[in-house]
């Protein structure tokens, strides 16, 4: 299998037609972007690490029973991926608080919620991707509510296979944002899980391991990716 015309370019990533009409590769590139694509930065192996690590993580998801787009790792930058219908809708949950949460509602960074909190914002970089309820995803139908239902209950169990193992290597798995799309009319997830899309703090320093380390000009940012991958065992090739 290999890449043909080009389907699309997002920030980090493009998506690559082929000659099977239900898969694309997924090129995961360096570029780096934070603040809706305002700030983008080349950082050399990202885009490897963050392919093999959402390898990883959709095989894990995938075992625990959640439909996920993956199919194979293609090479060092590449994977096979089912090509989605994806509905613009970000599926975010909180274990505890951080970022624009933090900033909306003026609460203190690392506040725990138990339940996680789940919530909605539209993919949208222009409107900064606008926080939305499900009842604007059925108004606008970005999605049905058995879909929006489905959507919302994955997302729940995502957070809980991937905070157990996150916890079971010294890291708390403050917040994600997870994406779906529709492949023969079925819910899978779909886009990427990295460092790029959650937050990761080290449970005995507070260090943070995700792209925070870019958005606030920490340094070091694939080396924390690097150590959130060796932690969980992801032989890198990179
Ligand atoms: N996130 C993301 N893409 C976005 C917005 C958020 O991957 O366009 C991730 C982000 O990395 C974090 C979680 O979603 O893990 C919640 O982000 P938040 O709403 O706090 O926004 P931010 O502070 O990143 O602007």
């Amino acid at each position: 299998m290999k890449a043909l015309d080009l389907l699309y370019q997002g920030k980090a990533k493009s998506a690559y037609l082929t000659d099977d009409p239900d898969l694309v590769v997924l090129r995961f590139r360096d570029d780096t972007s934070a603040f809706d694509g305002e700030v983008i930065e080349q950082l050399v192996d990202k885009g490897a690490i963050n392919n093999q690590f959402n390898g990883f993580i959709m095989e894990a998801l995938g075992a625990a029973g959640i439909p996920t787009h993956f199919e194979k790792l293609l090479n060092a930058n590449e994977s096979v991926v089912k090509r989605l219908d994806m509905i613009p809708v970000e599926c975010v949950v909180r274990n505890q608080a951080a970022g624009s949460l933090v900033r909306r509602l003026g609460i203190e960074e690392g506040l725990s919620f138990d339940p996680p909190l789940f919530e909605l914002f539209l993919k949208n970089d222009e409107l900064h991707d606008p926080m939305i309820t499900e009842h604007h995803v059925e108004a606008f139908r970005w999605a049905t509510r058995a879909e929006m239902a489905t959507m919302h209950d994955l997302t729940l169990r995502v957070n809980e296979v991937l905070r157990a193992m996150f916890f079971d290597v010294g890291l708390l798995l403050v917040d994600f944002k997870i994406e779906f799309g529709r492949f023969h009319g079925e819910i899978f997830l779909g886009d990427e899980f990295s460092p790029d899309g959650c937050r990761l703090w080290d449970i005995e320093t507070g260090e943070k391991k995700d792209k925070d380390r870019f958005r606030q000009g920490l340094g070091g940012v694939v080396e924390a990716y690097r150590d959130v991958s060796e932690r969980l065992g992801i032989k890198l090739d990179a």
